[in-house]
């Protein structure tokens, strides 16, 4: 017999993610592994047991004192790992929608103290205090809809103690929320507005100063470069990303955002872990994204909240063989928390199917943020799930704003904020 801390039962379905490669690729993204009439039995914060709950009373026994969850014929899934935010930030830049909505560009609202500058300012002058406490209320948030790994950027000081202070704050977070964070440097984020004059004064202090201090401290675990005309070019990005890589630090690339910057041609002749957005990347890129193994990361409330005309490419580069991966990319210019209205943005807009989708946002994304045990339900991992009041996976992708009846992170109900 099996002992238990916790079951979870009386569920209509459990998609498991358990079996197949990661990442999945093309038509094996459609396979969540789904036990109908499943339950998941728990131990010391792992799955010890997971399987159809007629088989339950013979092969798990529930500890004295141990607690049953009824998923009311509902739906578990691994909990949602987000592979791509900026939710380290102070203030937010409400005042700028009026502009937006005038069809003000991105280049003009920066021109008028807004945009991400005027983040960059807020954030330098917050203190640890207000970056702590707004960033956890955004966390709680992406926890109570069903997050439970998060990426984390820096990006928002952009001087080297700043960039280091907000790197050093991730753990901190990370014991607040209970989440798990991966905390990624992105001080290639933007030129700040000291260096507007000397780029490459500023792209020489990461290089010697900042990237080098990062590793040293073990402050991140992946570094990230905004490779796009106006913010960092595929040379400049190409000299920071070798740099990383040399001081033991994974690679992502914010690529092809707004025009072909080449970024997601370079994350493929770096290989990088993942490359970002890819809303105007060509098909040929696309297929060496695919022979090169990079992971896709499609953030689909990102042209919508740029007011870009332009749709989130993820069913093509799951038809070009490319790993994909799911995120809210959480910002002051696209606050999104929840993931899942990014899968029913991803199945509309994307023309992702809803297990696509799923298989996106959990062991695939996992995969882009290097974490080998998370996004899935299975033995021996750890204890990360959601229910959701819904009677098959495909809802998650059909109701925009369904939200989990239970969260359990490390087998612990995280309560809603
Ligand atoms: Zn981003």
């Amino acid at each position: 017999m099996i002992r238990a801390a916790l079951v979870v039962r009386d569920l209509a379905t459990v998609a498991t993610l358990a079996c197949g490669p990661v990442p999945r690729v093309g038509e094996a993204m459609a396979d969540l592994t789904a036990i109908d009439g499943g339950a998941v039995a728990v131990d010391r914060g792992r799955v010890v047991w997971v399987g159809p709950e007629r088989r339950l009373p013979y092969e798990v026994r529930l500890r004295a004192g141990g607690r049953t969850v009824l998923g009311r014929g509902g739906t578990a899934v691994p909990g949602f790992v987000d592979p791509h935010t900026h939710v380290l930030f102070a203030g937010d830049r409400s005042d700028e929608l009026a502009w937006k909505v005038a069809g003000a560009s991105y280049a003009e609202i920066a021109r008028r103290g807004g945009g991400l500058l005027s983040t960059v300012r807020a954030t330098r002058k917050a203190s640890d205090g207000q970056l702590l406490r707004e960033t956890e209320a955004r966390l709680r948030r992406m926890a109570a809809a069903g997050t439970t790994a998060v990426e984390v950027k820096s990006g928002y000081a952009l001087d080297h103690a700043g960039e280091l202070r907000l790197l050093r704050l991730i753990p901190l977070l990370a014991r607040r929320t209970g989440l798990r964070l991966v905390p990624t440097y992105l001080g290639a984020h933007a030129v700040p507005p000291e260096f507007a004059r000397h780029p490459d004064a500023y792209v020489r202090t990461i290089l010697r100063r900042t990237l080098p201090a990062v590793a040293r401290g073990r402050l991140a675990r992946f570094c990230d470069v905004f490779c796009e005309p106006g913010f960092f070019s595929v040379a400049e990005a190409e000299r920071i990303l070798r740099s990383a890589r040399v001081l033991g630090l994974g690679l992502k690339v914010h690529a092809d955002e707004f025009v072909v910057s080449g970024g997601a041609r370079l994350a493929a002749r770096l290989r990088a872990t993942s490359a970002d957005h890819l809303l105007a990347t060509p098909e040929r890129d696309r297929r060496r994204l695919a022979v090169a193994g990079v992971t896709a990361v499609v953030l689909p409330l990102t042209a919508f909240a740029s007011s870009v005309a332009r749709r989130s490419p993820a069913r093509e580069l799951v038809d070009a063989g490319v790993p994909v991966a799911l995120g809210s990319d959480c910002s002051p210019n696209t606050w999104v928390e929840e993931i899942p209205g990014v899968l029913a943005a991803a199945v509309h807009a994307g023309r992702l199917t809803p297990a696509e989708a799923l298989t996106a946002a959990t062991v695939n994304a996992a995969h882009a943020i290097g974490l080998t045990d998370a996004g899935t339900i299975k033995v021996g991992r750890p204890a990360d799930l959601a229910v959701f009041p819904v009677g098959s996976a495909s809802s998650l992708g059909y109701r925009f704003d369904v939200r989990p009846s239970v969260v359990l992170r490390q087998g612990k109900p995280i309560s809603p904020p």
